[in-house]
This record gives structure tokens, C-alpha cells and sequence, in this order.
């Protein structure tokens, strides 16, 4: 796949909005601050392409990025926007849930968590929902870079006891990630290919 095609579709509020649920979709996650952004830019090789998704008004939304005909790529907005109210997280809640358990064209969700910090709520919902819900998944574990090789093994085996301890299926997946020095990002690329084949 071409993923240097991304080209911007839409973004919807709620799931009703969205296009008719048909194709393929692989959607990424991550709280604020994770490295979504800058993941997706190193994916696309667009740096215009994640910036639509923090314009503002449209964190709320879920972006949708077309690649092929009937093959998309879904920002799905994080948490932690101090300026956002408790209501307006549950809403989000329930849209973020509502994708997760009824789009049946989405194949995949690659869920970026900060390698440096242990997995928040966040992280473990999505996890949990994965796990429910029979969806593949594949963690990031970002900005690698900024790790020695002990504290990689170290992030590592963190997730890995997580996902044991949850009963994760094998169809969740992990690795370490850097949009800054593109490592892990032909392993990314290759997990994609195969979700979109699928
Ligand atoms: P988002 O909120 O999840 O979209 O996160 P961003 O992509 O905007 O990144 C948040 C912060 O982390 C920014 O300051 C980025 O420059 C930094 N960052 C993102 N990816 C990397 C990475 O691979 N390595 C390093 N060192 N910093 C990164």
C-alpha cells in the first residue's frame, strides 16, 4: 500500500455519520501526546495530513483519510484536551464505543502509547475493547528513540505481562516505535499491508 495517498475525507462526530460501514478501515488511538500526529505523518509522509485532525473543532471528531478506493485510515482524537469538560469526554466515550463495537469494516486499531510511561486507562480500555470485541490490535510503544536498549526491553516486558495477565488473543500485537528516526516504521507499514488485505 501507498500510504504517501492519504488523502482527507471527512470527520464525524458521531458514528452515524459516518460513510456507509463498507471496505476496509484501520484505525489509530492514542491519548493526547502520545505521537498519533507525528506517527501518521511518518506513515503518510504528510505532514499537512495530522494537522487537520488538531485543527480545532475537529479533536472531537473522528477523521477519516481515504487511501485506496474503499481503504481508509481513521484518526480516532485522544484524551487529555484540558479545555474539554467531563461531558463532552463521556459523549466522546460512547461515539469511541459505538465505533469500536459496530463498525464492521474496521480490521485493525493501532493503539500509540508513550514508551517512557507505564499504559494509563486509556490504553487498558482500548485493550479491554479489543480483547471483547475479537479486534486485531497493534500497540506502538513511541518515541523509542528516546530510550537505551535496557529501558526498550524494559517497555517491552511491561506491555508483554500486561497482555498476558489481560488474556490477550494473539491477534494483539506490539512494537517499538519512533517517528523521529522511523524505527519500527516498515514493521508498521508491513502490519497494515496486512490488515488491508485481509
Ligand atoms: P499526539 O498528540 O498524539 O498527536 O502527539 P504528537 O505527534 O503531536 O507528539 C507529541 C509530542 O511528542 C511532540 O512534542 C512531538 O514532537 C513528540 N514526539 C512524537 N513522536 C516522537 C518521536 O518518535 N520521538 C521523539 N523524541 N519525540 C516525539
Amino acid at each position: 500500500m501507498n500510504y504517501r495517498q492519504a488523502t482527507y475525507v471527512m470527520g464525524a462526530a458521531l458514528v452515524e455519520q459516518l460513510p456507509h460501514d463498507y471496505g476496509i478501515e484501520v484505525a489509530f488511538a492514542g491519548r493526547s501526546n502520545a505521537g498519533k500526529s507525528s506517527a501518521l505523518n511518518a506513515l503518510t509522509e504528510q505532514t499537512k495530513l495530522a494537522r487537520v485532525s488538531k485543527t480545532p473543532g475537529r479533536t472531537q471528531l473522528i477523521n477519516l483519510f481515504e487511501l485506496e478506493e474503499h481503504k481508509r485510515l481513521v484518526d480516532l482524537p485522544g484524551y487529555g484536551y484540558a479545555k474539554v469538560s467531563e461531558k463532552i469526554k463521556a459523549s466522546w466515550q460512547k461515539t469511541l464505543e459505538m465505533y469500536l463495537t459496530t463498525r464492521a469494516c474496521l480490521k485493525g486499531i493501532v493503539l500509540l502509547v508513550d514508551s517512557r510511561h507505564p499504559i494509563k486507562s486509556f490504553d487498558c480500555m482500548m485493550i479491554e475493547a479489543a480483547v471483547q470485541n475479537d479486534l486485531n490490535l497493534h500497540v506502538l510503544l513511541t518515541k523509542a528513540d528516546k530510550l537505551n536498549n535496557s529501558e526498550k526491553a524494559k517497555a517491552e516486558r511491561l506491555l508483554r505481562d500486561y497482555l498476558k495477565q489481560v488474556r490477550a488473543p494473539e491477534n494483539i500485537s506490539f512494537q517499538l516505535f519512533s517517528a523521529q528516526n522511523k524505527m519500527g516504521l516498515d514493521k508498521l507499514k508491513h502490519k497494515l499491508d496486512q490488515w488491508y488485505n485481509l
